[in-house]
């Protein structure tokens, strides 16, 4: 309470500021509703896996040297951007050496591609993350390597040189059995004619990338080269690309090898923090939390069709979004004791949310989509971009646009990928959200400062109050497991309308209200018992 009341006193002091014109100094907006409230309580700094986690392609955030193209130091020069916004924890999409612009295909898995800059910008940008208490993880693609990758590159030329002879054997070029050839007269399906000989190889996304053979005993140690060497420039931790691809419709397989990959990779930094791309349904999923990695994303909750858009589109009841989440939070548990979820709402691979919503010229529909991703229980992830909700959709290139920084060509702009479509953005850029305490951006902000005031949001069971929970309105508490943090309890107006939620009859103690999510200019009210909560906004209740 102390708190807040202080919080009072500066807007006071900022207002007073304002009216007598103080000299030289510009006159400040007051605080928004949701600043008053939010900013009031002082963030926790925690040191455990959960964290914020911002995902930047490379390519497109910022270029620091005027090519066009995003860079290392312009990932650099934007950390102060990332840590205001609230992250607290960064992901690089692929920044190896590679042919493509996406660089999910790699030909030399200790080095910075020289588009992005080298490895002293590298580890100088980690040391700058880790003084802003910013973690880094990097995306590790083991499934395939590039097709020009020097390993795949050897093995081909050793049979083109040996073919239509018996005598291919593995001692005279080992690189053979790091990947799957085959000789074949057919084709297969998941599988790629190497050119002017009747072998196969094994290439389930395209030829450009040929799959590793994960099983031989050399493949492995070269994974544990790989891991050691990022692991000594000081990186906190891998997102793991294509993992149901590594054994492709072997998921025993698969568990297996991360488990190996999991414990090698711990022994290595016993803090590293891993999640791993699991495309599929989430009992595949979740049963992956067997081997020991950390987190693994949510899809179900993610993209056009998930979760959290249903519920947004009032296809999907407040209720069932609750029942939900403790599903997955169940299953994660029987799968992993230690099991983190990755909840995330787009990525990459995925159309920008901007699209998802008819009717939504305001962009509350997309904030309380950003609402319902960052309160929920796990590592929390969010694309960069979608804090100002930046469109994108249709190829691959459009989802993957020049941050958008500014309306003006400004410095550090991106082009972007070549063969990207032009198309206009739906809501302002960056330096005009900014600005306006109500954007989108200033919403995703909140957000992120609710989950950092509040340990309980990543970190607490969810359980749910089953009575006042409804199509419309959702109440859940979250405790955490550690005693020495408090639970809170969530309460969700899932409808445009206002709702009225009587919590004299909640099964939760919390009735203080300490944080607010709000799409518009209205406001959550407390009175006595009665939480009146305008449409599509978030109540944060703790206990007094
Ligand atoms: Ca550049």
């Amino acid at each position: 309470m102390k708190k807040r009341s202080m919080a009072w006193l500066l807007s006071a002091a900022v207002l007073a500021g304002s009216l007598t014109g103080c000299a030289g100094r510009k006159e400040k907006e007051p605080l928004s509703y949701m600043q008053e409230v939010n900013e009031a309580v002082k963030p926790v700094k925690m040191e455990d896996k959960y964290r914020n986690c911002y995902e930047i392609f490379v390519y497109s955030f910022y270029d620091s040297d005027g090519d066009g193209i995003g860079d290392l130091k312009g990932v650099d020069e934007k950390l102060d951007y990332i840590a205001s916004l609230g992250a607290d924890q960064i992901w690089l999409m692929p920044v190896c050496p590679s042919p493509t612009y996406h660089k999910y295909d790699v030909t030399d898995y200790m080095a910075i591609d020289p588009a992005y800059g080298n490895l002293e910008d590298f580890k100088k940008l980690v040391k700058d993350c880790h003084k802003r208490g910013i973690s880094v993880i990097t995306d590790l693609v083991l499934n395939h390597t590039s097709s020009e990758h020097p390993w795949f590159q050897e093995a081909c030329a050793y049979l083109k040189e040996h073919k239509g002879k018996t005598d291919i054997n593995e001692k005279d070029c080992p690189y053979l059995s790091y990947y799957q050839f085959e000789k074949s007269d057919h084709d297969k399906n998941g599988y790629a004619r190497l050119k002017g000989t009747d072998y196969l190889y094994e290439a389930q996304f395209w030829e450009g990338m040929p799959d590793l053979n994960l099983d031989h005993p050399a493949v492995r140690k070269e994974i544990e080269k790989i891991t050691a060497f990022w692991t000594s420039l000081g990186v906190d931790g891998y997102r793991l690309d294509a993992t149901t691809s590594y054994y492709t419709g072997r998921n025993s397989k698969n568990i297996e090898f991360m488990t190996w990959l999991n414990d090698m990779i711990k022994k290595q930094n016993k803090d590293a923090y891993i999640v791993g791309e699991a495309w599929c349904d989430s009992m595949t999923y979740t049963s992956f939390y067997q081997s020991g990695i950390d987190s693994f994303f949510d899809f179900d909750f993610a993209g056009n069709d998930g979760e959290i858009a249903q519920c947004v589109r009032g296809t999907r009841s407040a209720k069932d979004f609750g029942k939900s989440m403790i599903w997955m939070q169940d299953k994660i548990a029987q799968n992993g004791k230690d099991g983190i979820d990755a909840p995330f709402y787009t990525n990459h691979d995925m159309a920008r949310s901007a699209g998802y919503y008819a009717m939504d010229d305001k962009g509350e529909k997309t904030k309380f989509a950003e609402g319902l991703n960052l309160m929920m229980s796990g590592n929390a992830f969010l694309y960069y971009g979608e804090e100002i909700g930046m469109k994108g959709s249709g190829i691959d290139e459009n989802k993957r646009a020049p941050m958008y920084w500014s309306k003006k060509k400004s410095k550090g702009t991106t082009k972007g990928p070549q063969g990207m479509e032009a198309f206009d953005m739906k809501f302002a850029a960056l330096d005009k959200q900014k600005k306006d305490p109500y954007s989108i951006y200033s919403y995703v902000q909140q957000a992120l400062r609710l989950r950092r005031n509040f340990p309980a949001i990543a970190r607490g069971d969810v359980s749910m109050d089953e009575d006042l929970s409804n199509e419309e309105v959702l109440v859940i508490e979250k405790k955490p497991k550690s005693a020495a943090l408090s639970p809170v309890v969530l309460v969700y107006n899932m409808s445009e309308k206002q709702q009225e939620v009587d919590l004299s009859k909640m099964a939760f103690p919390q009735r203080t209200l300490s944080g607010v999510l709000t799409v518009n200019k209205k406001k959550i009210s407390l009175q006595k018992e009665r939480l009146l909560m305008p449409g599509r906004s978030i109540a944060v209740l703790t206990q007094k």
